[in-house]
């Protein structure tokens, strides 16, 4: 089967081809195209989401075309169309979620709404033969969130952030320290020179029952350093930057320990541990997170960076899962700016919105 997937929810518009494999294990990338609108939201510090829908207009069928064109197959070739239908910015998704409409019903194809988050889970799939059921770490600009993926469209969430996202945290952070958006990837590539030792920054919720994240006092923590240090110098901004990933490294490993305890609990063992979203490129998160599967004798799959990140493929594969469980959905279905995974399974009616 071969699922074209587009993906418009935030500052990326995406699209791909993905193809799956006889004997059902893992996918095949034919084409991935993405363009990341950075430079357009840069000045601004952040993504402004009416710049972001009209940037996702003027290049989405072009990129449709290349995906397709990359793929070497033609539309009439493709077993359904799917789109991300949220969550994420109203605008944004509007423009994918139509033109995925459109091209299935001039194809007269099957169309597939995809929750983004759940392409986010379903990632691992696409990459490696990993059966259900499993636990997902999604860590990204918007969410930060463990979910016990029991199957296609079977999602239940065992903890999420009570204030800021992890990709937030970076990206106030790095603001703070001068550096511009998107900030991951610079505090990421400072930390590799600073000292992680040199200042003390809380770990909010270590040991807490249940499986929350809270990172605002954690940011505000680095604020008050920034303050009483006045103008930092090179060398501070590197050790700030490694100090505070360290402590949100910390974070991150102590959460993912109770999430384990929690679906072991609620759901049997786990298959595996899988992560999903921008933030999971972080190398120091990475490494933190194969030790803890190491030490705790759980799998780890983690695809690389550019399918953490958000990307067309991830949207075209959890489209073909839905698809073999005959989970497509019909052109009524509406955009949904907030759309919690814990409410994908009340949704998937067969054949249905
Ligand atoms: P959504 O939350 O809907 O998935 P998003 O656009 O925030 O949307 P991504 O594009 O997956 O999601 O992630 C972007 C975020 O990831 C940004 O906050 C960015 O700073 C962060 N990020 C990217 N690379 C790294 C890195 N190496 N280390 C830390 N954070 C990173
Ligand atoms: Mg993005
Ligand atoms: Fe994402």
């Amino acid at each position: 089967m071969r699922v074209l997937g587009i993906e418009t929810t935030c500052d990326e518009t995406a699209v791909a081809v993905v193809a799956d494999r006889l004997g059902g294990d893992g996918g095949d990338i034919l084409s991935n195209e993405v363009l990341s609108q950075i430079a357009q939201h840069a000045a601004y510090g952040g993504v402004v989401p009416e710049i972001a829908a009209r940037a996702h207009i003027d290049v989405l069928d072009r990129l449709i075309s290349r995906a397709l064109g990359h793929a070497k197959i033609e539309a009439k070739d493709l077993d359904a169309v799917a789109a991300a239908a949220g969550p994420g910015l109203v605008g944004g998704v509007l423009v994918g979620l139509t033109a995925g409409k459109a091209l299935a019903l001039a194809l007269g194809k099957p169309f597939v709404a995809v929750n983004h988050l759940e392409a986010h889970a379903l990632t691992a799939r696409l990459t490696e033969a990993l059966n259900f059921p499993f636990l997902a770490l999604l860590v990204s600009g918007g969410h930060t969130q463990l979910v016990a993926v029991k199957g296609v469209g079977d999602y239940r969430r065992l903890g999420s952030t009570v204030d800021d996202a992890a990709g937030e945290a970076f990206d106030k952070v790095a603001k703070m320290l001068g550096l511009a958006y998107p900030g991951g990837p610079q505090i990421e590539k400072l930390a590799l020179q600073g000292e992680p030792h040199r200042f003390d920054f809380p770990r909010p919720m270590l040991g807490r029952e249940g499986a929350d994240f809270s990172l605002s006092g954690l940011k505000t923590a680095v604020r008050l350093e920034i303050l009483k240090l006045g103008t930092p110098s090179e060398k501070d901004v590197k050790d700030l930057a490694a100090s505070f990933q360290a402590a949100i490294v910390d974070v991150i490993v102590d959460r993912v320990r109770a999430g384990v305890r929690l679906f072991i609990e609620r759901h049997g063992a786990p298959q595996g541990l899988v992560i999903g979203g921008g933030v999971a490129a972080n190398g120091a998160i990475r490494r933190a997170l194969t030790q803890f599967c190491v030490e705790s004798g759980l799998r780890f799959v983690s695809p690389p960076a550019n399918l953490c990140s958000d990307n067309g493929a991830i949207i075209a594969w959890a489209g073909l899962e839905r698809l073999k469980c005959g989970l497509t959905n019909d052109l009524a279905f509406a955009p949904r700016p907030r759309w919690p995974l814990d409410a994908v399974a009340s949704d998937a009616h067969h054949g249905k919105a």
